[in-house]
């Protein structure tokens, strides 16, 4: 999983971490990054039930 300055894992929902962050501007975004190494996907929203609804339905591209 990509470094993430700052990083505040909230909850993890299967493979992937929600968590907040600030970005550059100062202002908090919630990320929802996957744990497996292989994937390595991560997206930031600007809501938490956003970040969460991309949680769930995330597919790893690896299995
Ligand atoms: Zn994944």
């Amino acid at each position: 999983m990509p470094a993430r300055d700052f990083f505040h894992s909230v909850m993890r929902i299967g493979p992937v971490q929600i968590g907040t962050h600030r970005d550059r501007r100062g202002r908090t975004k919630h990320a929802a990054v996957c744990t497996n190494d292989q994937c390595g996907w991560s997206a930031d929203y600007s809501s938490q039930s956003a970040a969460q609804l991309a949680a769930r339905t995330h597919r790893c591209r690896v299995s």
